[in-house]
């Protein structure tokens, strides 16, 4: 039996949603398009989930595009928000450093395509500087998109703040809410942001459906055009069982936030204490304002792919840096922006609990870090003797 203690990479699904998503799967098989019964109830199944995400987030359903998952919301932000000031011809763009591949890839393409990339600089916690973000509002900056939590080292960012500066400046925000939701509250209104990205498969809805919900008077450009599906800006024929899923996951997620945070939240504490115990561990950003269920550390001189190994041999899953990224030998641009020496960020792991995991995981998985830990040190000292 696995201890799975890796909820920022993913979570099982939710038996209530699957409960609630098998009759789009069987009998319901309606297109939300087609104007018979059919089409129809596939249509209010549609409707409901729209007004379950748009209630977890603070949001007007009407501002609930649905996408295929966090990475489609999140270039939709940047990119269409590049294709609607396309003919300006000198813009500007500004992201933080330690933001997620699919928003640093397409501002990659959209700095390649002219615009004027900055990437604002974050603190030794991993908090955005505001005199960085300061300088980054310049007269032709159009977007700045900054995470509300980062998945690697759970960091909250006080994107109310960060989207004041922006708004002073007359520029956009977007945010990347794929972490935060479900683990903290969320108002999409008061947070000033004009658009925020949600991915289902992170509070144990289905893969592969997310959505990003848009302050619609942004004249946004979409990317993928054909029947005009979710108000223009995401043609193709809606995943109705997928969109239901991610309805349910929603709506648990804000019924049991107080009751989640408090379980994880408590035994991510107990986790810091067993952790901070290891002489070799050292907890990374442990005064920042943090997610409730994620915890990043390093073990001193015992790299993080291996441990990691060693850890999955005996049961229990976790992360070395971001399992997005994984594959990838270079250590984390996250851990790296922070200031993090390199052989440090090589170093790391990365523990993310879930609603469902218990004290006897926690205790266990940190004894078994630390008999793993004096293993490999063993081995080292060693291959060095
Ligand atoms: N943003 C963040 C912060 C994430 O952690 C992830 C998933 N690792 C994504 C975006 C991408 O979401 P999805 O897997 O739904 O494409």
């Amino acid at each position: 039996m696995t201890v799975y203690l890796d909820h920022n990479a993913t979570t099982p699904l939710d038996p209530a949603v699957l409960a609630a998503m098998l009759p789009y799967l069987q009998s319901r098989y309606g297109n939300p398009s087609s104007v018979h019964g059919p089409g129809r109830e596939a249509r209010a199944a549609v409707d409901e989930a729209r007004e379950q995400v748009a209630a977890l987030v603070g949001a007007h359903p009407s501002q609930v595009i649905f996408t295929s998952g966090g990475t489609e919301a999140n270039n939709l932000a940047i990119k269409g928000v590049a294709n609607t000031f396309a003919s300006d011809g000198c813009n500007g763009l500004a992201i933080s450093a330690v933001e997620h591949a699919s928003v640093i890839a397409p501002a990659r393409t959209l700095e390649r395509g002219g615009w004027r990339l900055h990437t604002v600089a974050v603190d030794t916690d991993g908090r955005v500087l505001r005199e960085s973000l300061a300088a980054a509002l310049g007269p032709y900056t159009r977007l700045v998109s900054v995470m509300a939590a980062n998945n690697e080292t759970g960091v909250v960012q006080d994107i109310g703040a960060l989207s004041d500066a922006a708004r002073s400046h007359g520029v956009w925000m977007h945010t990347d809410a794929t972490q935060a939701a479900g683990k903290m509250a969320l108002d999409f209104e008061a947070s000033g942001v004009q658009m925020l990205t949600l991915s289902a498969h992170k509070l144990y809805g289905p893969k592969g459906i997310g959505a990003l919900v848009v302050d619609k008077s942004l004249d946004l450009a979409p990317l993928l055009e054909g029947g005009g599906q979710e108000a223009g800006l995401r043609s193709g024929t809606e995943n109705v069982a997928a969109i239901v899923g991610f309805g349910m996951a929603a709506e648990r997620a804000r019924l049991a936030l107080a009751e989640r945070q408090a379980q994880m939240g408590a035994l991510r504490l107990s986790l810091e204490v067993y952790l901070r115990e290891i002489t070799e561990v050292e907890l990374i950003a442990p005064d920042a304002p943090r997610l409730c269920n994620t915890v990043c550390f390093s073990v001193k001189g015992v790299d993080g792919e291996a441990m990691l190994m060693h850890l999955d041999r005996r049961g229990f899953a976790v992360s070395s840096g971001s399992a997005c990224d994984s594959g990838t030998a270079a250590p984390s641009h996250v851990l790296l922006a922070m200031g993090i020496a390199e052989d440090v960020a090589r170093c790391t792991l990365r523990v993310s609990l879930g609603k469902d995991s218990t004290l006897a995981e926690v205790e266990a998985f940190a004894a078994g870090l630390a008999v793993e830990i004096r293993g490999l040190r063993n081995l080292s000292l060693r291959a060095t003797a």
